[in-house]
């Protein structure tokens, strides 16, 4: 086989390992779990993984993702608001949706009436974090009681999304506050729920303290990719937390000074960049870039090399303090985080090997 670098190289046994793991953990706390597929494009054989370690629903935000994912018999939610243009690809693809505005509940009602269809919406809660979801809790009870009366659309359950753009972390009371409100949906309808679902991989760490009662689902895509929770970033014991690996090609080793020679101004992303003055230093370039990686979140396994920086398509790191004596055309290899996982998986200049 030609080598073509830069590639990634994805260990699904680990992965399966992750999964399973995790999917212990939470059905001892009496919750299932929604694999997150987005991270790597709903990649088949990623997705394998997570059907043998035992998720319950796939779950994803794009709907080119979830087209990948027709072939498996496994109840699928679509994970970012559906925008109204691609209501019917939502009903075809996806068995639930998150959801915060009636006039796209709506849409998905009609849209599935037409398919012969019932689409099960879960309504979204924005505890604080501030990304999507209904912030005050009389509009909650309204919209559902609006919503009762849609033919092509049930309520599945409630959700909410924590630590994504506020930063804000799970706890006891916020999981209180959405449980709640879910008791309070179902006495208002007389109905019962069947998903509540109490965030992302930022929840697991409450996992630990019996801390998600009454919730009885969680979405996750980085603690089964990497063996995180991210609310802290903490591992989950007993996890892999290298199943991603990157691998890319040196192209140019030169001892040059540390710090730009002449007058600075913005780097190529528009940035005035700083530098620290290390005297000359043995720099190494690898034919890898921002279009492909984030370079605060790949991590070299030769822990001496630093790495200083990249552009577009050039990653550059200082080799001075590594004791292995690197030649243009090597490889170096790198741990990967969430991140970096996303966009390489989504880069088409990158090799993917799954093993
Ligand atoms: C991406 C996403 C998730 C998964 O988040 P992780 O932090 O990767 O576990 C869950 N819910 C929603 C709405 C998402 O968009």
């Amino acid at each position: 086989m030609e080598m073509a670098y830069p590639r990634i190289i994805i260990d699904t046994n680990k992965i399966l390992h992750n999964v399973r793991i995790v999917v212990e953990i939470a059905k001892k706390n009496g919750i299932t779990v929604a694999g997150v597929t987005k991270g790597f494009c709903a990649h088949k054989e990623i997705v394998k993984a997570y059907i043998e370690g035992g998720v319950k629903y796939l779950a994803d935000s794009r709907i080119n993702n979830l087209m990948r994912l027709e072939e498996f018999a496994i109840p699928k939610i679509f994970t970012r608001l559906p925008m109204l243009t691609e209501v019917k690809d939502v009903i075809r693809y996806s068995n639930y949706s998150l959801n915060s505005e009636f006039i796209t509940m709506k849409a998905l009602s009609n849209e599935a009436l037409k398919q012969d269809k019932v689409h099960g919406v879960i309504i979204m809660i924005d505890l604080g974090d501030l990304r999507e979801g209904y912030f005050k809790e009389d509009e909650v009870y309204s919209v559902a009681k609006k919503l009762s009366e849609l033919k092509g659309i049930y309520i599945a359950g409630i959700g909410t999304n924590l630590t994504c753009y506020g930063g804000l972390i799970p706890n006891k009371e916020l999981i209180k506050r959405l449980v709640n409100i879910g008791k309070n949906i179902e006495d208002l309808l007389k109905i019962k729920l069947e998903i509540i679902s109490g965030g992302n991989s930022s929840s697991i760490h409450l996992l630990k303290s019996n801390k998600l009662d009454g919730v009885n689902n969680l979405r996750l895509g980085e603690s089964l990719m990497c063996g995180t929770e991210s609310a802290f970033g903490e591992r989950i014991p007993g996890t892999y937390n290298d199943a991603f690996t990157l691998e890319a090609e040196i192209i140019e080793i030169k001892n040059k000074p540390s710090v730009p020679v002449g007058e600075i101004g913005k780097d190529a992303f528009g940035n005035i960049p700083s530098f620290i003055d290390r005297g000359i230093r043995k720099r190494i370039i690898c034919a890898v870039g921002k279009q492909d990686i984030d370079y605060n979140t790949i991590f070299p396994i030769d822990d001496d090399l630093i790495i200083l920086g990249g552009s577009s398509d050039h990653l550059i790191l200082d080799g001075s303090d590594s004791k292995i004596d690197y030649k243009i055309g090597d490889r170096i290899k790198f741990n990967m985080h969430y991140v970096s996982i996303l966009r390489a998986m989504t880069s088409e200049y990158i090799e993917k090997i799954i093993l």
